[in-house]
């Protein structure tokens, strides 16, 4: 099975601080595999624990809303 991998700059919504997030994004499943802190002013490619983990409630598949997948 191939997988399509895509590398996705986003900013953490847990609080103000604002930092940016790098996803590791499986095209082809619609799922986030991983993440790590983007370089930026705000974080400087660091991330704390909220940040590192805590993008997994949007694997969700109970969520009851769908997501907004485009502006
Ligand atoms: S990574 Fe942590 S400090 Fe940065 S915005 Fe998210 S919750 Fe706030």
């Amino acid at each position: 099975m191939q997988t399509t991998y895509e590398k996705v700059v986003s900013v953490c919504s847990y609080c103000g601080s604002g930092c940016q997030i790098e996803f590791t994004v499986d095209k082809k499943a619609n799922r986030i595999i991983s993440a790590k802190g983007a370089p930026g002013r705000t974080n400087e490619g660091r991330l704390c624990l909220k940040g590192f983990y805590g993008w997994d409630y949007l694997n969700d598949p109970q969520l009851l809303t769908r997501r907004i997948t485009s502006p």
